[in-house]
């Protein structure tokens, strides 16, 4: 997709800073360091708009990205780092929950792996809890220009036998570096916004 706008909204704290554009909604999840703030900028064309290296255990928000008057890209915070892990739900954030559960706006969940590194264990229990909550899910496995091409199969084997994927979630290898995964990621976000 070619990206004309893309502007930073909000950092919301509660749902009643939520957007009422009525746009529809894709929330990005992984740990922290994973990439989330790199691909968010590759996918919209800017080197800068979400901050890279966002200090991991800081205030929990919800970053707002409107992209193209068209939908929103919404950043989660980084779980899994220290103390903030999937297994203290209440620090990740009840709100975040909330968000997950209740927003009818909520088209999909990009959830990024590294694809260097077998899923985690809070990558497990968020991929487990997506899912048992039937929200539809695009797995992205991360930082590929890291790993040899030749070792792609594998690793990818790795990323869905680990979180055991199911054959209806897709699972795209992206490199914020060199671009790849960008159009599919792009082709399968639009299919589940465009009405
Ligand atoms: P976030 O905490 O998930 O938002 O992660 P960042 O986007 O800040 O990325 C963490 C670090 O990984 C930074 O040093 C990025 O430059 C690096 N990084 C992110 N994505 C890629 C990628 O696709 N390839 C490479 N080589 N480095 C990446």
């Amino acid at each position: 997709m070619n990206v004309t706008q893309a502007e930073f909204v909000i950092s919301a704290v509660g749902p009643d800073q939520y957007p009422e554009d009525g746009l529809p909604e894709i929330a990005l999840a992984g740990r922290s360091n994973v990439g989330k703030s790199s691909l968010i900028n590759k996918m919209i064309q800017r080197k800068n708009l979400a901050r890279t290296s966002s200090q991991p255990g800081k205030t929990q928000t919800l970053n707002f990205y409107k992209i193209n008057e068209k939908l929103f890209f919404v950043d989660l915070p980084g779980y899994g780092y220290a103390k903030v892990s999937m297994s203290q739900r209440q620090q990740w954030g009840k709100f975040i929950e909330s968000y997950l559960l209740n927003r009818d706006r909520l088209r999909m969940v990009i959830l990024l792996v590294d694809l260097r590194h077998p899923p985690s264990r809070d990558d497990t229990a968020m991929y487990d809890w997506l899912s048992h909550y039937d929200i539809p899910i695009c797995i992205v496995a991360t930082k590929a220009d890291k790993v040899p091409r030749s070792r792609w199969p594998k690793h990818l084997k790795q990323v869905k036998e680990t979180l055991l994927v199911r054959g209806t979630d897709r699972v795209i290898m992206f490199s914020s570096e060199t671009g790849l995964g960008k159009e599919e990621l792009w082709s399968h976000i639009l299919q589940h916004t465009d009405d």
